[in-house]
Parts: structure tokens; sequence; C-alpha cells
């Protein structure tokens, strides 16, 4: 990043890209949660929730992109192994072991419940101090309580088929 566009970073630049590279990591996880759950996914609407869950894990994978890019422009240097994702992740990564779709729906809105904490969190450290990152992050926010909110409409609907 140029001169002017560190100066107006006012936060410790490792400490920014430290946290951005946990929420990356979590990131990769909900995007292969989506990916992998909706080959496996199985049971009532299930053309429709296949749906859904690839658009997440396209929306997921978009934002590993957006937050690894930025990670570059702050000189900071991204995970480069899928190791570290487990040991760096907030969130847990949760396998749809049980691939009813009651079940995957329930896992990934815990998974958005938990990314919605996180990147709130993140937006109040970072208000004020780092606009652009600041603004990504919020962009970010707003697909995932989407992403929420489209899972919890889903799974009210299977619900009501019985
Ligand atoms: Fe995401
Ligand atoms: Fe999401
Ligand atoms: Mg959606």
């Amino acid at each position: 990043m140029g001169t002017k566009g560190k100066e107006i970073v006012n936060l410790k630049t490792e400490e920014v890209v430290r946290l951005l590279n946990k929420a990356y990591a979590d990131e990769w996880f909900a995007y292969y949660q989506y990916w992998v759950g909706a080959k496996v996914v199985k049971g009532p609407m299930r053309p429709a929730v296949v749906q859904e869950l690839e658009e997440h894990a396209a929306d997921e994978l978009k934002h590993a992109t957006k937050i690894v890019d930025r990670i570059i422009q702050l000189g900071g240097r991204p995970l480069l192994k899928p190791a570290d994702w487990a040991s760096q992740a907030n969130c847990p990564y949760i396998a749809p072991s049980n691939e009813h779709v009651v079940k995957v729906l329930e896992q990934n809105i815990k998974g958005e419940q938990c990314a919605i904490e996180v990147y709130n969190k993140l937006l109040q450290y970072l208000e004020g101090k780092d606009t652009l990152t600041y603004h990504m992050v919020l962009e970010i926010l707003e697909d995932e309580v989407e992403h929420e909110e489209d899972l919890e409409t889903i799974l009210e609907d299977i619900k009501l088929c019985k």
C-alpha cells in the first residue's frame, strides 16, 4: 500500500492483518461446509436447498477473496496452509455428517450466527480507524445476515411440509 494509504489506517496493521486472517480461515470453512453440504444433502425440498447452499458457497469464496486482497494491500501475508485454517478460525468447521436437510441447514445457520458475531465485533474494532477495511467487513456482514435469513426461511418452509 502507498504512503498515504497506510497513513489513514490508525491501527497497528499487523493486528488488522491478524484479525483478517482469522476471518479468512472462517470463510474457507464456510465455503467448504456449504459446498460439500450441497453435494451430500438429502430430504424434502432438496433442489431448493442445494441451490441455496451453492449460492452461499460462492458468496463465501467471494468473501475470502475480498479479505485476502485487503490483507495483501495492508502488506500482510495470508494464511498459506489449510492446516492454519483450523488453528486460526473463529468459528468451528461443522462437518455435515448427518446429511438430512434439517441438520445441514441447522449447522449452516449456526455457522452464519458465528460469522455475524465475529464481523460485528470486528466492525466495532475498526470503526473510525480503518475505513476501507471497515467498509469491506460491513459488506460481508450484510451478506451473512442475508444468509442466515435465507436459511431460516427455508428451514421454516421445510418444517411446514411435515
Ligand atoms: Fe462469509
Ligand atoms: Fe455466510
Ligand atoms: Mg441466499
